[in-house]
């Protein structure tokens, strides 16, 4: 690379925001240089046979490798707060980033970002909703470009799902859903046959809406409900931003430039100087471009803006939202004794969603999962109880295990420069809020809703702020004393360069974020090729 290089549009990162980005530029005929850092695992991915868990487990005999690692990488050491289902196929997502990005955590802060081809995107759990319009307004987005964005968005990545409150956006539009296994349907029948609580607290559930296929399309196979979906990328069923690149890489107006990470960006003129480090040998690097797409991730994003020349000195802090996360492990006791018959996939089965009627902003997001694949030594390590009898008891109970993830609307944390590095990444410290809300009583009374459906309660786990792995807000638009966006998510004082994930929102809504950041990103593609209304 020599530092003459100019392009006309750089896209930085391939998670499901840069990739999408790189795609609409592409097709609104704009050449691209997208650049990451780009790690991946083929070769143990490649390894696992396309077959269902139980067969597996029976016959291969190199499951070792892939369900435990081969230096048992595959299970958790010590307290490991926020990644402790990243199995050894998907542990690159986040191997790199965990050594060449400094990142202090204050005590109950725990969060995983990714320098990996497709970025979180490689090991997302595909839950897919759409925020309501006037989520979209506090977020600071427009709710006309989003909607129009999301059928694009979807029709791109493929989706299964019924009509329900979560996707209500996308109307009768999204093919036929996955089946349930028997957990999902017995706790889904049980919700529909009682009545309507009419309590103050309301509570939705339906099907999880997915970013998987029911139905087979170009290069990609509906779920094979294999429930190996921690581990493989069967069939290619399940969204993953990699297969958007695959897509152009045959594109004549498309390179990719794999193994460099941007440190830092400078207005130089009327074009930015990206540089950065050649991440396996240490050289650095730096190129011109006329337009600029970050999209690394909401804290990769601040990082970067955090070193840069010109912009960086004017804050030491960034605001940072994520939705505060917990989950419970439940027994759901109707069906205790029986087994589970039906083949499944492992993604989240059921959505709940639960409100005080009068307050929509205290809506609480909950994803319904049954437990078997992800093997039962992880789950026992949460139980008040010696791990012997733990496995004991969870063995006997498995069939009939529900883990319920719990989000709620995103709280504000922070992020603290400790040092700028002149021919490296910065390093920084991640806060969580100094000042917690309590949503004990709302989750009191949830609680006692899920027991109503049979579900009880036996273990809580809460990982610490940061661990949803939903992250947003750290370049805000319109805020003193920060780094932050103005028109068409420019950054401030750097006209050209716009920002493609999720670091401009204001708010973080409890739902899932992941397809209203990939909406979000293909309408800035648009602004930035001059192309929106
Ligand atoms: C296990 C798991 C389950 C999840 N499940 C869901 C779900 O069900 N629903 C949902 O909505 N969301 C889910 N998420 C969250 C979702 O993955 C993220 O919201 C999403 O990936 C964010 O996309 P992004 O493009 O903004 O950033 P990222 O996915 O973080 O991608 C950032 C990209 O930028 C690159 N990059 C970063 N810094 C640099 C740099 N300095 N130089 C060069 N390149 C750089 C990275 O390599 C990466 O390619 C899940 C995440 C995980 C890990």
């Amino acid at each position: 690379m020599n530092d003459s290089e100019l392009h006309e549009y750089v896209v930085v990162g391939s998670g499901p925001g840069g990739a999408i980005a790189a795609h609409r530029l592409l097709e609104l005929g704009k050449k691209v240089l997208l650049i990451d850092v780009g790690d991946d695992d083929p070769d143990l991915r490649g390894k696992i046979p396309d077959l269902p868990f139980e067969k597996l487990r029976t016959t291969d005999g190199n499951q070792r490798e892939y369900f435990l690692g081969s230096a048992e990488e595959g299970i958790p050491r010590g307290r490991v707060r926020v990644g402790a289902h990243l199995t050894p196929p998907r542990q690159f997502v986040r191997r790199r980033a965990d050594r060449i990005l400094s990142t202090e955590l204050s005590g109950d802060t725990s969060i995983m970002q990714s320098l990996a081809l497709g970025g979180l995107g490689a090991a997302w759990g595909a839950g897919i909703a759409t925020y309501s319009d006037a989520e979209l307004a506090a977020a600071g987005l427009d709710p006309g470009l989003i909607n129009s964005a999301y059928h694009e968005v979807i029709t791109r990545i493929g989706a299964s799902g019924v009509p329900c409150e979560m996707i209500s956006k996308l109307g009768n539009r999204i093919p036929r859903p996955l089946p349930l296994d028997d957990n999902a349907e017995s706790v889904l029948s049980r919700f529909r046959s009682l009545p309507k609580n009419s309590s103050e607290h309301e509570l939705e559930l339906g099907p999880y809406p997915l970013a998987a296929l029911s139905e087979s399309r170009e290069g990609r196979e509906k779920q094979p409900l294999h429930d190996m979906d921690f581990y493989s990328d069967s069939r290619r069923s399940v969204f993953r931003p990699r297969y958007i690149l695959d897509e152009i890489s045959s594109h004549p107006q498309f390179s990719i430039r794999r193994g460099l990470l941007v440190t830092s960006i400078k207005r130089a003129g009327s074009l930015m100087e990206l540089k950065g480090v050649h991440v396996d040998g240490g050289e650095v690097w730096k190129l011109s471009a006329r337009r600029v797409i970050l999209a690394a991730g909401a804290i990769g994003t601040a990082r970067i803006l955090m070193n840069s020349p010109g912009l960086g000195e004017n804050s030491g802090i960034q605001p940072l939202l994520s939705n505060p996360y917990r989950y419970w492990v439940m027994l759901n006791y109707p069906r205790l004794g029986k087994r589970s018959e039906k083949p499944r996939h492992s993604l989240a089965q059921l959505y709940g969603l639960f409100r005080h009627r009068d307050k929509p902003d205290s809506e609480v997001s909950l994803s319904f999962y049954s437990y078997r694949s992800l093997l039962l030594f992880k789950l026992v390590r949460e139980f008040p109880m010696p791990t012997q009898i733990g496995l004991f008891l969870a063995r006997l109970i498995v069939d009939s295990l529900v883990i319920v993830g719990v989000h709620e609307r995103g709280t504000e944390g922070r992020i603290r420069l400790i040092r700028r590095s002149e021919n490296g990444p910065a390093e920084i410290r991640i806060e969580a809020p100094t000042e917690i809300e309590t949503t004990n009583l709302q989750l009191k009374s949830l609680a006692r809703r899920l027991r109503g459906l049979g579900l009880v309660r036996l273990a809580e786990v809460d990982p610490g702020w940061g661990s949803s792995i939903h992250y947003a807000g750290t370049i805000p638009a319109g805020r003193a004393g920060v780094i932050r966006v103005g028109s068409e998510f420019q950054v401030e004082g750097c006209p050209g360069l716009f920002i493609g994930d999720s670091s401009p929102w204001k708010v973080l809504p409890a739902r899932g974020l992941t397809l209203t950041l990939m909406a979000h990103a293909r309408s800035v593609a648009e602004m930035a090729a001059g192309e929106s209304r």
